[in-house]
């Protein structure tokens, strides 16, 4: 049996899954979701027998401090830590800690960036062991079982003075075989829904994506395969959380949540057959809703559905390989707003094609739509993404403002527009749309109840002061 530490360092609150990696403070919606990229490896290790913890440091606004004590206490055999592409640098820095308080334990990295980043990495980190590649879930228990580590599917290492980059072969995670996320080894208690404030947990319904958005690194870390869990198998992890934790509220985290139909409806129908009273939010394209679906999803309790609307203008939306248009982002609003459905919008600009007249299209189309909910991001060139390569080869990025915070920040530039004034429209943009008398009056309207008024009060406070802040350098929290 091994002792393992598995947590996010406290380099401030970003969402640290593949494709999002945005600071929270500069969303929308404020929301904190539970650590499933720790979760679901401690649940996989404690099934292995090894003794585990897990620690969300910026979830608990702790700090590296906290961490030399955790360490000291526990004295694990492994540390297991994420990164993501802003907070790479401090990200890192946990390695060092680690070994200058628990020098015998062997440390471990995982995350999008390292996927791709991980040669350079591995070298100038010196005291990072190894960078666990791919689906991490699918060998960390033979990794911390003792597998020798040339026989791994993908992972990145020093031995002697080179470098060994496994790149094996491995069939996909079958995901009805993972155990449910290991929910008791965190407070359940400090992920809250900013809407309701009662506890909130992510249920992961399915991995992979077949479109290739050219932004995305979906397609290239889960794979074009869509792999979905069964309909009882999720039904069971929600009981769980009804019965084990007191949690009914959810967001059922899948790359694209609705695609399949007939899985859709037979997951609500089950749910409304075992009447389990929970409130759900999902993710969607615009072409993979319609009514009999949203119906049915309605009934299941789901309240919110999240579109990756990205453009208005078809032209844009093939240049960046969405498969979807704009007509189809219209259809899949109104059929939202007809069943009581709030939609939240995702819109981003900053490619290399963006102008002036472009980005003003686009506030313009999003206030015809007039989503519940928007956000605006500046395409960010996460490593291995078609854009990444793209703005390189075309010398727009701008490599000092990688790590200056995530989606909110421009770190390229378009052809015509500069970083500085893509972050500045991004602004704009959401003043707006926020600055609608109307929009104002019916936000508040549906709230439905004062409680709920008050923490969209609260919500719209913390915006603006988000929003009146002047641009960011680097934030993120470093440990020196
Ligand atoms: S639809 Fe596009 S943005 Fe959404 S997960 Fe798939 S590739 Fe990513």
């Amino acid at each position: 049996m091994s002792r393992v530490f598995l947590f996010n360092p406290p380099t401030g609150l970003y969402r640290r899954d593949n494709r999002c990696q945005n600071r929270v403070e500069d969303q929308t919606v404020n929301v904190v979701f539970p650590p499933m990229e720790l979760l679901y490896p401690a649940a996989i290790l404690e099934r292995a027998g090894h003794k585990v913890w897990v620690r969300d440091y910026p979830a608990l606004n702790a700090s590296w401090n906290d961490l030399i004590a955790d360490l000291k206490e526990m004295n694990p055999d492994w540390a297991v830590f994420t990164a993501t592409i802003a907070t790479l640098d401090s990200d890192l820095q946990s390695a060092e800690i680690v070994k200058q308080h628990c020098p015998n334990a062997v440390t471990a990295a995982k995350g999008e960036p390292l996927h791709y980043l991980d040669e350079d990495i591995i070298n100038k980190t010196k005291d990072l062991d190894i960078i666990l590649r791919g689906e991490v879930d699918g060998y960390i228990a033979d990794l911390v079982g003792g597998a020798s580590w040339d026989s791994l599917p993908e992972a990145t290492y020093r031995e002697e003075d080179s470098i060994i980059r496994t790149n094996r072969h491995k069939d996909l995670l079958d995901i009805n075989d993972l155990p449910f996320p290991a929910r008791h080894l965190i407070d359940n208690n400090i992920y809250l829904s900013p809407e309701t404030r009662n506890p909130l947990t992510t249920i992961v319904t399915s991995l992979g994506c077949p479109y290739k958005c050219i932004f995305c690194s979906v397609p290239a870390m889960t794979g074009a395969k869509v792999r979905y869990r069964s309909p009882e198998n999720v039904v069971a992890e929600l009981e769980e959380c009804i019965q084990k934790y007191g949690i009914r509220e959810f967001l059922f985290h899948a790359d694209t949540f609705t695609l399949n139909k007939r899985w859709v409806i037979e997951l609500c129908s089950l749910i409304v057959k075992k009447r389990l009273d929970i409130r759900w939010g999902c993710n969607s394209r615009v072409d993979s809703i319609d009514e009999e679906r949203l119906i049915w999803m309605k009934r299941a309790g789901c309240w919110v559905v999240g579109f990756g609307v990205e453009s208005g203008n078809d032209e844009h939306l093939s240049a960046m390989k969405k498969g979807a248009t704009a007509d189809q982002a219209r259809a899949a609003i109104r059929l939202c707003r007809k069943h009581g459905v709030r939609s939240h919008a995702f819109f981003v600009f900053g490619f290399p094609w963006d102008t002036h007249e472009s980005i003003c299209e686009l506030v313009n189309f999003a206030k015809e739509l007039d989503p519940d909910f928007f956000d605006f991001n500046v395409a960010f060139p996460l490593p291995g993404t078609e854009l990444d390569r793209l703005v390189s080869q075309k010398g727009l990025v701008v490599r000092e403002r990688l790590r200056c915070g995530g989606y909110a920040v421009g770190a390229v530039s378009s052809e015509t527009l500069s970083a500085q004034e893509l972050e500045k429209w991004r602004k704009r943009a959401l003043w707006k749309m926020y600055l609608r008398p109307r929009y104002i009056a019916r936000t508040f309207w549906n709230a439905g109840s004062p409680a709920i008024a008050l923490n969209y009060l609260r919500a719209a406070i913390s915006r603006v002061f988000n929003l009146i802040k002047p641009g960011r350098s680097n934030e993120a929290h470093s440990a020196v």
